[in-house]
């Protein structure tokens, strides 16, 4: 007699590993964003719209003019591990893109209705590719500028009980705002604008334009005036690993961290190593329970880095953790000592006017000029 009460093995239904794997990638309507806005950067644009409607959940629009898509592709690009950034695994080892897992759009069309429009820079005829919860409602020529546009419409139409762990909507729409002004740092030759209306009113917009090409101004809408004005280039290089972006002086502290942009190969992350270093380079020097701000570029070789370790790419895992972690401190301390003025044993307190403490070619790395 069988045992009726043993638990049988059962292949999951289609859509619910769809929504098993969709579940590691989109866990808001800022995780699109930050999706859709990768693949526009990867594809070389220098100029993305986001719009969006009701935090995000309504609508989410990102326009580029990168460089398109082939009419063929555009149903494959709505597959799941279907990607035009890697081919075999030997690729996973120096991933120079943002993307290369194939899962991102996928996993949008599993738990929204997304519209896809594409055209490529040759001239040719522009094609979209409308798909509702995965399924093809619609496809065909249209005309489009080289470029892509994304429309991404009722997330979570068909599974209601994941928009129950949506937040209000002015936290979702303020999410959305950090991942552009995130991404936007690391791509400063990119001109970015995000429009967001409520649902109350269309009136009722939040709008941000980041013109491409100015350091200074971005750094200042980004973060703010005062941080352009009390921070300290840093530009520091040791073997093939290399450090540089801005940190604030120690007087230009915040109650949080959410002024603290870290990226590794162009790539946003938080890591505990990583902000070890940057906390003890600082240690002294900052009153206990403030946060530094900051935004920095390390840059290593690729294969010393594994970016391949979470759905969402915000962590990485280091070849080398001990020295990123020493490379990073030192770097720093050393900044932040420097700014010392002679004489003084104590802690730095910043008595006159930052431009009178800084070299005047300290406040721009002419690396990142553009
Ligand atoms: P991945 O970015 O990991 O490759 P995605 O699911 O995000 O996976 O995208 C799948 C593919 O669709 C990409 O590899 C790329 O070829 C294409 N694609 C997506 N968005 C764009 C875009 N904005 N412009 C050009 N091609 C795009
Ligand atoms: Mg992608």
């Amino acid at each position: 007699m069988a045992d009726l009460s043993l638990p049988r093995v059962k292949r999951l239904s289609a859509f619910v590993a769809d929504q098993i794997a969709a579940g590691e990638v989109i866990e808001r309507p800022s995780s699109i964003v930050k999706e859709l806005v990768e693949n526009s950067l990867d594809a070389g644009a220098d100029r993305i719209e986001v719009r969006t409607e009701g935090g995000g959940v309504g609508l989410i629009w990102v326009q580029d003019n990168g460089h398109g898509m082939v009419a063929d592709d555009l149903a494959l690009a709505l597959e799941r591990h279907a990607t035009s950034k890697i081919v075999s695994a030997r690729d996973l080892l120096g991933v120079g893109s943002l993307g290369f897992r194939g899962e991102a759009l996928a996993s949008v069309a599993s738990v929204a209705r997304v519209k896809l429009v594409s055209a490529t820079r040759d001239g040719g005829a522009g094609a979209h590719h409308e798909v509702h919860g995965g399924r093809l409602v619609n496809d065909g020529p249209v005309a489009h500028n080289p470029g892509t546009t994304v429309e991404v419409r009722d997330l979570f139409y068909n599974t209601p009980a994941r928009r129950k762990f949506l937040k209000t909507e002015r936290t979702e729409m303020a999410r959305i705002d950090q991942v552009v002004r995130r991404l936007s740092l690391a791509h400063m030759d990119v001109g970015f604008g995000l429009r967001q209306a409520t649902s109350r009113s269309a009136d009722s917009t939040r709008q941000l334009a980041l013109p491409p090409g100015r350091i200074n101004e971005r750094l200042a809408q980004v973060l703010s005036k005062a941080f352009v004005e009390e921070s300290v280039v840093i530009d520091e290089s040791r073997d093939d690993y290399q450090l540089h972006g801005w940190v604030g002086l120690p007087s230009h502290h915040r109650r949080q961290t959410d002024q603290q942009y870290f990226y590794v190969n162009g790539r946003a992350i938080t890591d505990k190593l990583v902000g070890h270093a940057i906390r003890q380079a600082y240690q002294d020097v900052m009153f206990h329970g403030r946060h530094a701000v900051f935004v920095l570029f390390l840059t290593l070789p690729e294969a010393m880095v594994d970016v391949n370790v979470h759905p969402t790419k915000h962590e990485v895992r280091f070849r080398d953790a001990r020295r990123v972690h020493d490379f990073i401190f030192a770097s720093l301390h050393r900044a932040l000592r420097d700014l010392r003025p002679s004489g003084s044993s104590g802690s730095i307190e910043r008595t006159t006017h930052p431009d009178e403490t800084l070299p005047p070619d300290a406040r721009l790395s002419p690396r990142l000029q553009v």
